[in-house]
Parts: structure tokens; sequence; C-alpha cells
């Protein structure tokens, strides 16, 4: 037996009794010879002193033990000297005075300190199985453990079955690039890491399983900001016979039932809820710079990578690049911009500075006082458009997805490309404290809808039937009226933890290269496995010229 106990459960009751601890040299203090050992795991610190008048040749050993060795000690509990307590630790008024010490392993010289802010991030990337031994992160790893299993049986209980579904898979349109795995079966054929196993929990529910969750792994191939990563976790819902409200409550009692086993917070529901056009404040903001003395408000909204605005183009490349870190613009952004002699520019964007604070809630925040993680501001966002004009290419593209069902108030406005932009979507988005956590739709579940959605996105009826004829053949075979939800956990844990990345909360992540520093992955493969796929790929091309 490694330890009769860990090192965060001697208490002042234990005094006298026996006890072996294992775990890692947190800091070692030679004070006069006597050795002052905090020995640390998982769960916490004991200090362990070794004294040269109560075992000569053990503390000669003790003074031998460096940072992050990893020793094995038995011996007896004992109190500490009086006025040597130390009320911040749990195990603060005991010592362990041992009679045994076992060296089970050494630690060379450390990458960096574990108890100091390291700001390099690439080196604790570089080192992350030792990085994440560090209290705050493995607090991160605990919180997020107790999310996906207060998802687990908050949908248990409420009758969902948790069902994989597959990563070797076929390209799901979610709007960013798909990761490829070349097949060496079928040479010549690729298939595709899902970006959502959207498809596949639909089809769930043509298969009758009515209500479907899953901890899921996604992959995107997009450029890396801040809180995004090419493989994420999200918690994905689907369920049939459901309306929006069905969605909204179960998604609320989950989200309590996950604050409450997490961080034992009450978290206030039902959410508030806004129709997206509400939530679109330019033309309000547009009108206050009006009342101030402004001709107009110009804007660019960073939407998906883009910049969404009717002034960029007058932007030279320079321009944006020098917009872009001078004012630091991310994901999410809207930038305003006035124009005019300086005292009104002043006046105006001032005016918008406050309007701005008070609807993002800003200015009651801090008259209250309250830091940002004390507040858990909840609000669904629905009635989204259900598409959207790319002028890049041309064409409409859906807002969320292309199963996502029109609002059955303006089904008909489909059949006229001028009133497109008026389609409203049954989409929603779940928000936290002004961060998107959420978004899910219902669904289209008739076939001949789902054809007309494609035709609208000028997805010919050939590629319709390359790209989606097994959903287009299921939806036939009795397709039951479904929608649902995906929530991405790690930025939910990250909002929780109150951790500054979603690095933070994920045991190994990529840098924002997309590189894990770890274990140097992207990497070279085998060259005799790369030779056998690209004689086979030339092979195949052969065949069809
Ligand atoms: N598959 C969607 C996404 O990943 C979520 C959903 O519609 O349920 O955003």
């Amino acid at each position: 037996m490694y330890r009769t106990h860990n090192c965060n459960s001697l208490r002042k009751t234990d005094i006298g009794k026996e006890a072996t601890l294992a775990g890692w040299v947190h800091v070692s203090r030679d004070h006069g010879g006597v050795i002052f050992i905090d020995l640390r795991d998982r769960e916490g610190i004991t200090q362990v002193v070794f004294r040269p008048e109560e075992n000569a040749q053990l503390a000669k050993e003790a003074h031998g033990l460096r940072s992050e060795d990893v020793i094995q000690v038995s011996g007896k509990v004992a109190a500490r000297v009086p006025g040597t307590e130390n009320s911040k630790l749990a195990t603060g008024d005991i010592e362990l005075i041992p009679n045994q010490l076992r060296i089970l392993n050494r630690a060379d010289d450390l990458p960096f300190p574990i108890d100091a802010e390291i700001h390099n991030e690439d080196l604790r990337l570089t080192y992350r199985y030792y990085d994440l031994r560090r209290p705050e992160l493995s607090r991160n790893m605990r919180i997020r453990h107790r999310v996906a299993k207060a998802t687990r049986d908050y949908l248990d209980s409420q009758g969902y079955l948790e069902i994989e579904t597959p990563i070797l898979s076929k390209s799901t349109p979610e709007g960013a690039r798909d990761f490829l795995v070349p097949s060496r079966l079928v040479p010549g054929k690729f298939y595709a890491l899902p970006q959502a196993p959207q498809q596949y929990k639909q089809l769930l529910q043509v298969a009758g399983v009515e209500k479907y969750f899953q901890i899921a792994k996604c992959f995107r191939d997009e450029d890396l900001r801040a809180d995004r990563q090419p493989e994420f976790t999200q918690i994905d819902i689907e369920a049939s016979f459901v309306t929006p409200d069905d969605i909204f409550a179960l998604t609320e009692e989950m989200l309590a039932a996950i604050f409450k086993a997490a961080r034992n917070i009450d978290i206030k529901t039902p959410f508030d809820r806004l129709t997206y056009r509400e939530a679109g404040q330019i033309e309000e903001l547009t009108e206050t710079a009006k009342v101030f003395g402004a001709k107009g408000l110009a804007f660019i909204k960073v939407e998906n990578g883009e910049w969404k605005s009717p002034i960029v183009k007058f932007f030279s490349e320079a321009e944006k690049t020098a917009l872009k870190s001078k004012l630091k613009i991310e994901e999410g952004d809207l930038i305003l911009f006035g124009a005019d002699k300086w005292d009104i520019a002043c006046e105006v964007l001032g005016r918008i500075r406050l309007r701005v604070a008070e609807i993002q809630d800003l200015l009651s925040t801090s008259v209250k006082g309250q830091s940002d993680f004390d507040v858990w501001d909840f609000l669904w966002v629905t009635d989204f458009p259900l598409l959207f004009w790319s002028a890049e290419e041309n064409k409409w593209n859906a807002m969320h997805h292309p199963f996502t069902r029109p609002k059955a108030e303006d089904l008909s406005l489909l059949d006229d490309k001028k009133k497109f932009p008026e389609i409203r979507a049954e989409a929603y988005d779940v928000v936290l404290n002004g961060v998107e956590i959420g978004g899910g739709s219902l669904r289209i579940h008739e076939p001949q809808l789902q054809e007309k959605m494609f035709e609208a996105l000028g997805i010919s009826a050939q590629d319709r039937q390359s790209m989606f004829g097994h959903l287009l053949r299921a939806l036939r075979l009795g397709a039951p009226p479904h929608g649902g939800i995906a929530l991405g956990l790690d930025r939910l844990v990250m909002l929780i933890c109150g951790a500054e990345t979603i690095r933070d909360v994920m045991a190994f992540p990529k840098n924002n290269r997309g590189m894990d520093l770890m274990t140097q992955s992207p990497a070279d493969v085998d060259p005799r496995q790369l030779r056998d796929l690209s004689i086979k790929l030339a092979g195949e091309k052969k065949k069809q010229d």
C-alpha cells in the first residue's frame, strides 16, 4: 500500500496516529538542519518535518530532496509547534514526523516553477503534463469533470440516451473546413472528421431514439482565435416531438444542474428571451448618434471571421491590419465609427459608449461592485434569419445550417428570392454574459422542404444526392418532427471556472497555430505509410484518366 491518507486529510484529531503519505515535494526548506517538506498530492499539502535530533540519517536523506521528487513517508502525526500553525492550510495544525522515507522517483531540473505565474504559454504547453500539476489547472479539470457528470446525470434523469456517433465520417456543413483522413482501403477516398454530429443525431431521430445526447468531440479546421481549438467538445442534444419551448426548458434545467454541481451556484431560470431583430442594436445606436449631432454611424461587425460592413471596401489591407492591431479586433466585435468635427465626434462617441454600457448592463455591474464572475446573465436569442447573402461566394448560405427549418409563418417566402432576407428560422442561441455558449434549431423533417432548402442554397440536384442522399432517403421513411441544441462544453467550463482561455480547461490543448507542442503534432508520418497512400492515390488517378 502506498498511502493511508491523502495530503489533505490529516487533522488535529489524528495527532498521535501513524500515517503514510505519498506525493510530490512541493517545497523544501532547510532551517538550520531541520528539513521542512510541503508534500503535495492532488488533494492538498501536508507539512513533513525531518529533525536531525530525532533521526539523523533520515534528515540527511531528506536534505537531498528537490522540488517535484516523488516520495513516500511514514511516521507519526504531531501537533505543530505552537505559533507555527498555518490557518490557510486545511492540514495547517499538524505535521508528519517520519520514521521512513522512500524516494519513488527523482525529478530533473524543472522547466519552470510550479507556484509562479508563467507567461510563456508555449513553454507551459510543451511541458503540459507538468503544468497540469498546478492547483489552478487541476481545479479546472475537476470542475470540467463535474460539469460533464452533471450533464450526463441530468439528461439521463430526463430519459436521454448517450449514443456515440462516428469520428471517421462524412462532411457535414457547419461553416468550417473539414479535417480529412485518407482511406487506405478505398484508395482516393477520404473520411471527414465531424464538425458536429448534426446529421447522425437527426438520423437517430428517424431511428426512433427520440431523446439523444452525446458529449461529442468535434473538429473544425479554422483559423484559431483566443477561444477556439481545432478539436473541441460539445454537449450535443436532439429530441423528437419537441417545440423550442421544450428545448429551452431542458437546457435551462440542465444548466441549473451543471452550475449547482460545479460551483454550488443557483442560476435564475427561465432565461430572458430576445429575438435576433431586437438584439440587432446598430439601428438604435445610429438613432442615438443622430440625436447628438452625427449624420450617421459607421460600423464593422466581425462574424465568422468576416468583416461585415458597408465601409470596409474603402479600406486598404494596410489600414485593415492597422485597425485590427490597434483596436485588438476579434470575432464577435462590433466597431463603431464617428467622423465629424472634433467636438461633435467626441460628444457622439461618448454618448454611444454610455448607451452601449447601458445595453450591456455594465453600469449596474460596476455600481453593484460585483466581479464578472458573480454575474450569471443568461439570454436566449431567437428567430435568427434563415439565410444570409455571401458576397464572396455570390450565393445564399444557411445562417445556422441547411437542416434548420424556417418559421411556419415565413415558409411561403422561400418561393421568392427577393424575400429571402426576411425569412426567419426556428433557430436559437443561448448566451451567457454576452458570450454565445450554444445554439440549435428545429429541423426540417419533410423531404420536399429539405430539397427546397438545398435548392435555395444553390446545391444542384446531383450534389444533393451525393452529399445528402442518405438524409433525404431517411426523411422519406417517416421522420418525426425533431430539433435540438449543442453547447460548447469547453467555453461553458471556461466561464464557470473564470478561466481566461479554453486552453486552461482542456487537458492537452493545441496552441494558436494548431500545434500540440508537447507531442510535436502535427508531425511527419512514417514515409512507408505515406508511400503506400500516395502510390494508391496515383493509381486511382490513373484509372480515372
Ligand atoms: N450542430 C449544431 C452546431 O454544432 C448545433 C445544433 O444545431 O444542434 O452548432
